[in-house]
């Protein structure tokens, strides 16, 4: 395919799939456009309305006095953020074997205290501006569902654990356990590990932050991509959309796997890999106790029970891992189909 053919589509898709995130919440701002014209100047423009583009705004109009511009190229928060898990999993003992013998162990202490640590900053954001997105404290469960993964599990737990440099109070939140304990939660693990996590409405927090943002005087403008980037002399950018062009002496690029149709050098760099999560509702009133991650092979499967006991149900990779589902999921930004055997794979 030719490189401009690539670039098109490289941008995000205009038809998406509806999220159960998306769809199910109030959508006041989901077209917003704070001023009809788009202005012709800003101090900080930032692409995307994700998780990424919301809290650099949020913070600089929390912290700074500059003008904040931000444009998104669909509705509010329609990326990754807008239809993910919600599943906050900071399970710290995941990859601290390859994490401890790669960087050290002080590096990777530091990656599990940040995860850590990542829970109570945003339960504290949450709490702090009242921000109505279902943030829930829960335990996840890890299962080790594939006798060929049970080593490496056992082996990053016991590097987590015997890492000096890690807090004891962030080891006591992690707990293992064997045999009946562990199958009393899932029926073939031959252990399993605790770990505090919490479930989230991801595209409610978002629409929070930007709320917040806009009360400070974020200029928002939805349906609004940007085409082209260029670089002037004085270092500040010139940023071009099909509704006019900005002026921008910073530009924040958050736009995660469309990066590259922006920046050419991230060709290679940075992949689109779609993923697909489920909402289940029971008609029984029986739930789970505590969220789930099945760790198995080419993809891990997660469960993140919701306040009404319903589950959110992510993974499924198994389904798209050779051809031709594959090349729906992988190196493809267009999210407004994904495999059917997918959607099996949840119903089923
Ligand atoms: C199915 C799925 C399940 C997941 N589950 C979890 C989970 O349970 N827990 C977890 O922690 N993480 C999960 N993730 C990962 C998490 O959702 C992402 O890491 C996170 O949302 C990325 O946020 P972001 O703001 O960087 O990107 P995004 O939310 O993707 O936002 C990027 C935005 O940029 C916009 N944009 C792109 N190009 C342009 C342009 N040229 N002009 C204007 N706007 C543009 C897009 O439209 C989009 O709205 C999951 C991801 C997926 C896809």
């Amino acid at each position: 395919m030719a490189y401009s053919a690539r670039k098109q589509k490289a941008f995000p898709s205009k038809e998406t799939t509806l999220s159960y995130w998306i769809g199910e919440a109030e959508a006041k701002l989901a077209k917003h456009r704070t001023t009809e014209e788009l202005p012709e100047q800003a101090d900080v423009l930032i692409i995307g309305s994700g998780f990424s583009g919301a809290s650099v705004a949020f913070n600089l109009l929390e912290q700074t006095d500059e003008t904040v511009l931000l444009l998104e190229a669909r509705d509010i928060c329609s990326g990754a953020t807008g239809r993910n898990g919600g599943h906050m999993r900071s399970y710290y003992h995941h990859d601290q074997y390859d994490f401890s013998k790669n960087y050290g162990q002080k590096t990777a202490a530091h990656i599990a205290m940040y995860e850590h640590e990542e829970l109570n900053v945003v339960e504290n954001l949450v709490r702090k501006y009242s921000i109505d997105c279902n943030f829930v404290r829960r335990t996840s469960f890890v299962t080790y569902d594939d006798p060929s993964l049970e080593k490496s599990g056992l082996r990053d737990y016991y590097a987590f654990v015997n890492n000096p440099y890690i807090d004891q109070k962030v080891k006591d939140g992690v707990r293992i356990v064997f045999d009946e304990q562990a199958r009393k939660e899932h029926a073939s693990t031959s252990f399993g590990v605790y770990t505090p996590t919490s479930s989230v409405w991801p595209y409610k927090l978002v629409c929070g932050l930007l709320e917040i943002a806009l009360s400070k005087g974020l200029n928002l403008q939805t349906n609004t991509a940007v085409e082209e980037l260029e670089c002037l002399e004085d270092n500040t950018w010139m940023v071009k959309t099909p509704r006019g062009h900005v002026h921008a002496r910073k530009v924040v690029i958050a736009t995660n796997a469309y990066t590259r149709a922006l920046l050419p050098d991230f060709w290679g760099k940075i992949t689109p890999v779609k993923g697909v999560v489920s909402h289940l509702k029971s008609e029984s009133n029986k739930t789970l106790e505590t969220n789930m991650v099945h760790t198995i092979p080419v993809e891990i499967d997660y469960i993140s029970v919701q306040d009404d006991g319903s589950l959110i149900i992510g993974g499924g990779g198994k389904t798209y891992k050779t051809p031709p589902n594959r090349e729906m999921m992988v190196d493809n930004a267009d999210d407004s189909y994904f495999p059917e055997e997918t959607r099996q794979y949840f119903v089923g």
